[in-house]
């Protein structure tokens, strides 16, 4: 449809009828609509579930109809940032700018505006060649929107999709392996997955696994019209490994920021990672003496090198600042980045920084500082690595790296807040599905 053609249709509904549904979206998103799966004897008890909406909410809207999913279509989806304008938030969905304009010139899209968070959801459902079909805007509350392409004209339509994240617990006992006990529990892979990487900082699972271990899981399971379309989150874990307790909360920053801590408010985030690349080798180790593989002549290998093709993305492996970012000798394009506690870690033989990463710019974990590459004295591409704490040289596979830093005293009431209910469901977790299983 050319775009001159184009018409936004009024809302169909007037003012008071959107009102009352209104009114009705809030009430209806009271009810107890988070279900409990409980994987052994927990009756359904949804009074204390809803208590965090920002983790487990996606969006609560009723159905006017329930909508099969066009056929042929696409979704593409993004999520409001602080400080976003819709208009920035649609254009990041690749619609035409011209779309864009007029789907923000109808009411129904300016009233909702008002109530987009950072956090909520926007997705657009295009044809095979990107052409818009339908917008759909989740808001607080529970408000929805959804803006849906007619023969002649957008319509806009409240809540028309049944988005909701259910909120599931599971318990279990290892006989024999980790995934053999969640399988057979019905927990999915991905928050198997998740609570064995959230461990992982005091439990090695290939290593410490004793049969007999339990572990409770909440997670949530995301739903579109009452059909399951994936695990979502996991919102809290323990694990008793040989009769010690392990445990694990989601907590939200004020910034948006996720990240797992103790019901203690101890973080559970490693201070480092093991390797600044995703997927790659050890091609050569730390040593203090081995033959050098351009000059033939014995020294010591400062650091670790990393075979990866060139153009690899490499992070930095804990929050920092950068120190140097430029050429030097042998080492070639070269990162330093500065971390607390006198710890610094090098990143050589770049073919190229990250933009933004120059002297004195401050990093996150995680993030990409540059490009493997093999500048300097290198007989191939790979990234040499280094950790140096006070200036010494360390071998950065063996080195003891210091975790996280706890959760600072001003977070700690919103912690608590968002935290503690889970954490005593845990306990009754514990209590009753796993005594049952005795
Ligand atoms: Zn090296």
């Amino acid at each position: 449809m050319p775009l001159t053609k184009l018409r936004i249709l009024t809302d169909r509904m007037t003012r008071a009828e959107r009102r009352l549904s209104l009114r009705t979206l809030v009430a209806i998103s009271s009810l107890p609509l988070f279900g409990v799966v409980a994987a052994f004897g927990l009756a359904p008890d949804t009074n204390t579930l809803d208590i965090t909406p920002q983790v487990i909410t996606e969006a609560i809207a009723l159905p006017a109809v329930a909508r099969p999913a066009e056929p042929g279509s696409f979704e593409r989806d993004t999520l409001v940032q602080a400080g976003d304008t819709l208009a920035r938030a649609l254009t990041r969905l690749d619609i035409d700018p011209l779309e864009i304009q007029r789907l923000l010139a109808a009411d129904a899209v300016r009233q909702m505006a008002a109530s987009i968070r950072a956090g909520n959801r926007i997705r657009a459902t295009t044809t095979h060649n990107g052409e818009l079909l339908a917008i759909h805007f989740d808001g607080v509350d529970g408000g929805a929107l959804t803006m849906r392409r007619q023969a002649d004209g957008f319509t806009a339509e409240a809540g028309s999709d049944l988005i909701e994240s259910r909120v599931v617990m599971r318990s279990g006992r290892i006989l024999s392996s980790l995934y053999g006990a969640t399988d057979s529990a019905g927990i999915p892979d991905r928050i198997a997955d998740k609570m064995a990487e959230v461990f992982s900082t005091s439990l090695d699972f290939r290593e410490d696994l004793r049969r007999g271990d339990t572990f409770s899981v909440i997670y949530t399971v995301n739903y579109r019209n009452g059909e399951p379309v994936g695990a979502g989150k996991l919102i809290a874990a323990e694990y008793v490994n040989a009769g010690k307790a392990y445990r694990a909360v989601l907590y939200q920053d004020p910034y948006g920021r996720e990240e797992y801590y103790t019901p203690e408010g101890e973080s559970l985030r490693k201070g480092f990672l093991r390797s600044p690349l995703e997927f790659s080798r050890v091609t050569s180790s730390f040593s203090n003496s081995r033959k050098h593989p351009v000059y033939g002549f014995h020294r010591a290998h400062t650091g670790v090198d990393f075979g990866a093709p060139t153009g690899t993305r490499i992070k930095a492996t804990g929050d920092a600042t950068v120190a140097f970012a430029g050429r030097k000798g042998g080492y070639g394009n070269l990162v330093i980045l500065r971390h607390q506690n006198g710890f610094e870690t090098y990143y050589a033989h770049l073919s190229g920084f990250a933009t933004g990463v120059r002297p004195g710019q401050a990093v996150a974990q995680g993030q990409v500082i540059g490009y493997v590459g093999a500048t300097g004295t290198a007989t191939g591409p790979h990234l040499h690595y280094e950790i140096r704490i006070a200036g010494q040289p360390q071998n950065p596979m063996a080195v003891k790296l210091p975790g996280a830093p706890p959760l600072a005293a001003a977070q700690r009431a919103r912690f608590l807040e968002q935290t503690a209910a889970w954490s005593d469901r845990l306990a009754l977790l514990r209590d009753t599905n796993l005594a049952a299983l005795d």
